[in-house]
């Protein structure tokens, strides 16, 4: 039943477009022996008929997600390290003694490129062992929820804010009114507040329904930033294509009339509108090529099975959590995942409860075939993964369509 929802911009009335289904917790991995139910929410996505914002039908509590066992860690990978040192570059050739705070700092990926240099800056992360990692390699980290409370306290203690920086962080948070309250109170006159995300144009356009699940509540795009940032005082002024996680944007907002918009800006909001990419038509379609990926990778899983061929999952990535309990495929297709964060090894991936296992059980002996759940990082997998291939393993792909390549 298709109940009323609010857009949490907006508070207009959301349309609902895709359903995915009863999901889990995308990060929850259980040890086997785990008898506590498991926590469910459905993962339906909406559109705000009002602001075009294309947000999930139900919130999950961000307790629930982020907090202090948050198994994510940004530096994992070497393509990540180098994006983040090229931000800190970019930061530090651009301002003279900036003061920049960064939400949602995780293991201090970035901060800790600035921290080394002997930049100002700050680090807000709410989840207390990636927190403990940044701090470790010498940045300044408060282990809170950044919010307008946080944000006063900041500017009282280390003053105005040239640069607030968030990765993949922005599009977790459903009261991110809040959050641009707080950037409002705590950015200087000719500050800047720079955030990138998984973008909505790339999610439509690669199918890659994988990016949505309970902790990307919201899918932006340059339209639906410019609406959303309007009431805090802050306008966007610039917006970057990224190639980083399947295509992201980093979005730059300023505060009003402080900068002028960039060509870039102008052309991306051109480009949606003539694409529709917000309008709910264009996203139902998407929904049904998600189903027609659903439907082809279950009848490829199936009948490699019936053929005796093996298969493994690479990656027990967030998103895999969306492809499995929606695709409804559990260890009867896929026996085993591989992954080399080891607080993931020996535990069970969430509602579909397939083992994950070390990288050494990937060439022990290779699989026929592999599902690769870290498409996002394809090309680095690829390279480090050249023996499987000239072993005679096949990739098994799903984004943009199902393929084996
Ligand atoms: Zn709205």
């Amino acid at each position: 039943m298709e109940i009323d929802v609010c857009c949490r911009i907006c508070s207009g009335r959301l349309e609902q477009v895709a359903d995915f289904g009863r999901q889990p917790l995308s990060d929850a991995f259980r040890v086997p022996a785990e008898q506590r139910a498991e926590f469910f929410f459905r993962l339906a996505v909406g559109v705000c008929g009002s602001c075009s914002m294309v947000q999930l039908m139900e919130e999950v509590p961000r307790d629930r997600m982020f907090h202090d066992g948050y198994p994510y860690l940004s530096s994992g990978s070497s393509v990540m390290r180098a994006h983040f040192a090229g931000f800190a570059e970019r930061v530090m050739s651009e301002w003279s003694d900036p003061f920049v705070v960064e939400l949602g700092c995780n293991d201090g990926v970035m901060l800790g490129n600035l921290a080394r240099a002997g930049v100002r800056h700050l680090g807000v992360e709410p989840s207390g062992g990636v927190a403990d990692r940044a701090a470790a390699q010498g940045v300044r980290v408060c282990k809170e929820f950044f919010e307008s409370g946080v944000a006063e306290r900041i500017r009282a203690t280390d003053g105005p804010a040239d640069v607030i920086y968030a990765a993949n962080t922005l599009c977790h948070i459903p009261y991110v009114g809040s959050i641009l309250r707080g950037v409002a109170t705590l950015l200087g006159p000719e500050g800047v507040f720079v955030f990138e995300d998984p973008y909505l144009g790339d999610v439509v356009r690669l199918t890659s329904f994988d990016q949505i699940y309970d902790e990307h509540f919201f899918l932006f795009s340059a339209g639906s930033v410019q609406r959303m940032a309007a009431p805090y005082g802050l306008e966007l002024v610039d917006v970057e294509r990224l190639a980083v996680h399947g295509g992201e944007v980093r979005y730059t907002l300023a505060r009003k009339g402080a900068r002028d918009q960039s060509a870039a800006v102008r052309e991306l909001l051109a480009d949606e509108a003539a694409q529709g990419i917000a309008d709910a038509a264009a996203l139902r379609a998407f929904a049904g090529r998600a189903a027609d990926t659903r439907d082809r990778l279950v009848a490829l899983l199936t009948e490699l099975r019936e053929r005796g061929a093996s298969v493994a999952g690479y990656g027990a990535t967030a998103k895999s959590a969306t492809v499995l309990n929606y695709c409804g495929i559990g260890p009867d297709l896929i026996p085993f995942i591989v992954d080399t964060t080891q607080a993931k090894q020996g535990r069970l991936t969430p509602g579909s409860h397939i083992p994950i296992r070390g990288p050494e059980a990937f060439r022990d002996p290779y699989p026929d075939y592999a599902v690769l759940f870290a498409w996002n990082h394809a090309a680095e997998i690829m390279t480090k993964e050249q023996e499987f291939r000239e072993a005679g393993g096949q990739w098994i792909r799903y984004v943009p369509e199902v393929h084996v390549a």
